[in-house]
């Protein structure tokens, strides 16, 4: 089973002073590290820190998944200069793009999610406590907002939401902290 683990629990600019971080997640699986959403931080220190309580350094970082391409999502993404990239277009190995596949690994899938972007994906993860979706913008945080003022397609975004509470038993959304997926998973 995979492994997650949340390095930095995002905030948005409205909570937070004008100042904005995604929430940043370490998945391990098999022999892949991957960082989801490297974000925007306070200093670039502040997420190699993360990583050094994990036992881990930039460079054993394989895969760098973003979940969309908006500059809060990815500023840090030159930290992990030996990492993959891995987005909407597919597997990035410097100059070169692979398709990606759909299931990274047995644990792990990559699925479209459109309308807060039209290039936003979202990884689900088998863990031993149930499905997680780490899903970007689709959410903020925890079921919010209901509408997205900067959707690019907010009917897209809905399905895309029904897709993702199917789909997944957690969700890790934006810049909040995990929140369960179906009301029967409260407490
Ligand atoms: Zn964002």
């Amino acid at each position: 089973m995979a492994q997650i683990k949340i390095l930095i629990e995002g905030y948005l600019s409205a909570d937070s002073g004008g100042k904005t971080c995604p929430t940043i997640t370490l998945v391990r699986d098999e022999r892949l590290n991957i960082i989801i959403d490297p974000g925007t931080t306070p200093t670039a220190e502040t997420i190699v820190e993360a990583l050094a309580k994990e036992g881990l350094s930039p460079d054993d970082i394989n895969i760098v998944f973003l979940t969309h391409s908006h500059y809060d999502h990815f500023k840090n993404i030159s930290i992990f200069s030996k990492a993959k990239l891995l987005d909407y277009w597919g597997l990035w190995d410097n100059d070169k793009l692979e398709s990606a596949p759909e299931d990274l690994t047995d644990d792990i899938k990559i699925i479209k999610t459109p309308g807060h972007s039209d290039d936003n994906i979202t990884m689900l993860v088998k863990t031993e406590k149930g499905i997680v979706a780490i899903c970007g913008d689709v959410y903020f945080k925890e079921n919010f907002p209901e509408i997205d003022p900067y959707a690019s397609d907010n009917a897209a975004l809905f399905l895309s939401r029904e897709l993702i509470k199917k789909s997944a038993d957690f969700i890790i959304p934006g810049h909040g902290r995990m929140f369960a997926a179906k009301p029967q998973n409260c407490g």
